[in-house]
């Protein structure tokens, strides 16, 4: 069982994790990629100690790379559910499950979308993005899930329990593992309905549905939260004072709750997090 695991490399989880680490507190860092800074074209030029215009790819990884120095354990995979066990949580990932006392939510901003004319529309009208907090809504009902890898999975697995009407649709993506339902691999063309959805538009044919689950890539902190209960306020987590999140052990960072969206502030919300997940953990075992 870790004490601390942060979700998220970018400068609001890494930071966190130094801090933890320089307090002798083990965390683990689990992040999928380099974030809102992932592959910028562009130079930083605002932040703090470089002389020079430096890249997002460069600052990111010299901040992974520093905590790595530390002894900091860092590790590359979709975060795809977490949940509550009451005195810990664990984080399923795409290829492994881990146990902490506390949680550091630092995905960022990034929330789940699909690019295709329709999903702004129905979204919250039959579309949904997470199957533990809907699914119960669409009991023995015709569902579709759109996506193609672990976390498609994952939602697949909760939606089963409530419909054996689950069809599958790649838009155009092969499938990591075979399924036992039906799967349609054309790309979409449109979501389309009437007060909510009623039909996903292929360029071959339109297939009724009741409701349609968006399972594409990872879920970000929004998910997360939505699916624990977390309270999210105009799409960013709301925290207390000490970064904590409604839930006890569970804390947030960076992007993701809100307020200036910059890589310094990201990095200070890491710095009292750690001082919050450090206080939370003494009070634990006292
Ligand atoms: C194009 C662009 C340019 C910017 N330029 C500047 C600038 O010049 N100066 C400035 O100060 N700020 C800039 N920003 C803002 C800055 O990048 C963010 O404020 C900062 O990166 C936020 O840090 P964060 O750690 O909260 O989130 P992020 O840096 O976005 O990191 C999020 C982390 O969470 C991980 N993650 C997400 N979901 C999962 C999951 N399911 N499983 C595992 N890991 C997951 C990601 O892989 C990533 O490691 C810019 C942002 C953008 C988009």
């Amino acid at each position: 069982m870790r004490q601390a695991t942060i979700i998220g490399c970018g400068p609001a989880g890494i930071s966190t994790a130094i801090y933890l680490k320089r307090s002798n507190i083990d965390c683990l860092v689990i992040g999928k990629d380099f974030g809102a800074l992932k592959d910028y074209p562009k130079t930083i030029e605002n932040y703090y100690g470089f002389k020079d215009p430096i890249s997002g790819n460069a600052l990111i990884s010299g901040g992974i790379d520093q905590a790595k120095r530390l002894g900091i354990e860092v590790i590359t995979d979709d975060v795809i559910a977490l949940f509550d066990r009451g005195s810990f949580f664990e984080i399923k990932t795409k290829s492994d499950t881990f146990t902490s006392k506390t949680v550091i939510l630092a995905t960022g901003k990034v929330r789940l979308t699909l690019d295709v004319p329709g999903f702004r529309t129905y979204k919250g009208k039959g579309v949904s993005m997470c199957a533990a907090c809907d699914g119960y809504f669409y009991k023995k009902k015709k569902l579709a899930v759109i996506g193609s890898g672990a976390y498609m999975q994952n939602e697949l697995n909760y939606l089963k329990r409530l419909t054996d009407d689950i069809t599958v649709f790649t838009n155009g993506d092969t499938l990591t593992d075979t399924l036992d339902l039906p799967v349609i691999f054309e790309p979409l063309k449109a979501l389309i309905g009437d007060q909510k959805v009623t039909h996903i538009e292929t360029h071959l044919n339109k297939y009724p549905v009741d409701g349609v689950f968006l399972a594409i890539g990872a879920p970000s902190s929004l998910e997360f939260a939505s699916q624990l209960g977390v309270i999210v306020e105009k799409g960013n987590v709301s925290v207390d004072e000490n970064y904590q999140t409604n839930i006890p052990g569970l804390f947030a960072a960076g992007d993701i709750i809100g307020g200036k969206l910059q890589i310094a502030k990201a990095v200070y919300d890491g710095m009292n997090t750690a001082d919050s997940v450090i206080k939370y953990l003494k009070l634990q075992t006292t």
